[in-house]
């Protein structure tokens, strides 16, 4: 047929039938995706042939016929269309926290148990460490026994400033060699960070979309940077979106968002009831730990305010497409 052999690619953005793959050669090409594949999101594997002569409509130059198995999926809460997949075979996710506005582990928690919940390794990022000493003493203190019990816990941490360039090039190694995404609340600095380490993504999103054709919408899609494209001298991946940013924790079952907190687990199964709900339930493991001073009493405290946002909160509908 008209289709040259197959080759490896990685999906670097998908629109509707057409997707940009990033050929093992380094160079994109767009192309159709055939019947069977259509899920497939920013960062999927797959298998994709060349037309050996161009397929004139929206310079169309392949066809994807097959993904590989994925590694992770990152899903997006959306109220219309329940879980939306955004990206898949992400291997570390940055939750970027920072000085100001005001360091919350109740938020950093909530990223956590997404992430353990998708099975993807967090990395806890603290930006503005530049504004720590206008900060009253107590509440610099806060910050930093809370950075260290993420650390007692076996989580990653660093502390950076986009500003003063302070840990930057200890989180330019941790890019290195995997795909990342970034995410956290807004005005913790996650455009100042990614315009630092890669100050070609900004103007790269807007060449998108415009030779595109397809208009802004594609800017809220994900899309894959590849760090060996940019000056930084390193291989491995950022996928972004301000989408993407917005990856929030799902509704999920108590037990489930117990099992997402990995300090739980050894005392999970543990508990004198088995429907212990962990609060003052009698011989209940997790209080008992907290008094012997195995567990964090914080990361208790934060679960229970966890369970019961989820609890009020109206799951988005689900729709049977
Ligand atoms: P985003 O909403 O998470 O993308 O945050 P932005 O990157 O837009 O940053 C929000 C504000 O914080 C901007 O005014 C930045 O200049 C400022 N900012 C970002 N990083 C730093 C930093 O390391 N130190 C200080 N002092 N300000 C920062
Ligand atoms: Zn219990």
């Amino acid at each position: 047929d008209d289709l040259a052999a197959s080759e490896h690619g990685v999906i670097i953005s998908r629109f509707g039938q057409h997707a940009d793959v990033l050929g093992d050669d380094g160079y994109r090409t767009r192309c159709h995706i055939r019947r069977g594949v259509e899920s497939l999101v920013c960062g999927d594997s797959v298998v994709w042939r060349r037309a050996k002569s161009p397929i004139a409509e929206q310079s169309v130059q392949g066809i994807v016929e097959a993904v590989h198995p994925r590694k992770s999926l990152l899903s997006r809460p959306d109220f219309y269309d329940g879980l939306k997949p955004v990206a898949a075979n992400i291997d570390q996710i940055f939750i970027i926290s920072s000085v100001l506005p005001a360091f919350s582990a109740q938020i950093i928690d909530r990223y956590l148990v997404a992430c353990e919940d998708s099975e993807i390794t967090p990395v806890i990022v603290l930006n503005k460490a530049d504004l720590m000493n206008e900060l009253e003493p107590e509440q610099q203190a806060e910050i930093t026994t809370t950075l260290a019990m993420y650390e007692d816990i076996g989580y990653r941490v660093m502390k950076v400033s986009a500003h003063t360039k302070t840990g930057m090039s200890e989180l330019t190694e941790a890019l290195s060699e995997r795909v990342s995404v970034v995410v956290g609340q807004s005005g913790v600095g996650k455009s100042s960070l990614v315009n630092s380490l890669l100050p070609e993504i900004e103007a790269d999103i807007g060449a998108i979309s415009d030779n595109s054709g397809l208009g802004q919408h594609t800017t809220t899609v994900a899309t894959w940077y590849d760090l060996a494209d940019s000056n930084i001298g390193l291989t491995g991946a950022l996928i972004d979106s301000p989408g993407i940013r917005e990856f929030a924790l799902w509704h999920l079952e108590r037990d489930r968002v117990a099992w997402c907190y990995r300090d739980f687990r050894p005392f999970l199964g543990q508990c004198k009831f088995r429907d212990c709900k962990h609060r003052d339930d009698p011989g209940c493991a997790l209080q008992e730990a907290v008094n012997s001073g195995d567990l964090h009493a914080l990361r208790l405290y934060n679960f229970h305010r966890i369970v019961e946002s989820m609890q009020t909160q109206k799951p988005p509908r689900m729709t049977n497409k």
